[in-house]
């Protein structure tokens, strides 16, 4: 039952902001809570190189951050600073460089049913100044990309998470050996998805 639907991972990251600003447990806690499990964890201080490695796995995603960019400009009736997807989409990736290489990071792989999306949905979006109420980006931070861009920098948002399961698959094989992939039962998978859950009773 490898495949199971149950067994989705993605990768999250929690950047130098958010080891710095001592937010390590309380991110672990709100991804333990909905009944993932964290199957891989690590700290380290990633460089350059591998940055841009991670960032460019999925090679369409320079024109997507751009995009993304350009929409939330647009959508607050300001001129976006660059118009071409493409340019705005690098100058995040040489921004973004500097950001994640500034101090240690903590990987995590966590398993669960629908794992990327619910991730994603738990970790708000992109820009903390909008993401939802409740999320992690939401409740713990306040950036923009005004703000941001601004200074010439990358929105400061705590978390990288995967956006889709073929990006998962990369960046964790990217991040992770296969040996520090640890498989294991928790027993709160019973409940979550035991098809009869019996054994409760005795
Ligand atoms: P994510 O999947 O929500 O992390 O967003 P993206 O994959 O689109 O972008 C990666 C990271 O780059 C974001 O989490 C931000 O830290 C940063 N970033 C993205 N777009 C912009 C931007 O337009 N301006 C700035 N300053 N930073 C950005
Ligand atoms: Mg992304």
């Amino acid at each position: 039952m490898n495949n199971h639907p149950s067994k989705e991972r993605t990768l999250v990251i929690i950047k130098p902001d958010g080891v710095q600003r001592s937010l390590i447990g309380e991110i672990i806690k709100r991804y333990e809570k909905m009944g993932l499990k964290m199957i891989a964890i690590k700290m380290v201080v990633p460089d350059a190189s591998f940055v841009r490695k991670h960032y460019t796995v999925d090679p369409e995603w320079q024109k997507k951050a751009g995009e993304k960019a350009i929409a939330s400009y647009q959508k607050k009736g300001i001129e976006p600073p660059l118009k071409n997807p493409i340019e705005a989409g690098n100058r995040v990736l040489e921004t973004l460089i500097k950001y994640m290489t500034s101090g240690p990071v903590v990987a995590l792989v966590w398993q669960g049913a629908h794992a990327v999306e619910v991730v994603r949905k738990v970790t708000g979006g992109t820009e903390p100044r909008t993401s939802d109420v409740g999320t992690i980006r939401g409740d713990f931070v306040l950036d923009s990309y005004i703000v941001s861009d601004t200074d010439g920098r990358a929105v400061r948002n705590l978390i990288h998470a995967s956006g889709s399961t073929e990006e998962a698959n990369k960046e964790i094989k990217l991040w992770f050996k296969e040996n520090e992939l640890v498989n294991y039962r928790l027993i709160a998978e019973q409940i979550l998805y035991d098809v009869n859950l019996d054994g409760i009773l005795e």
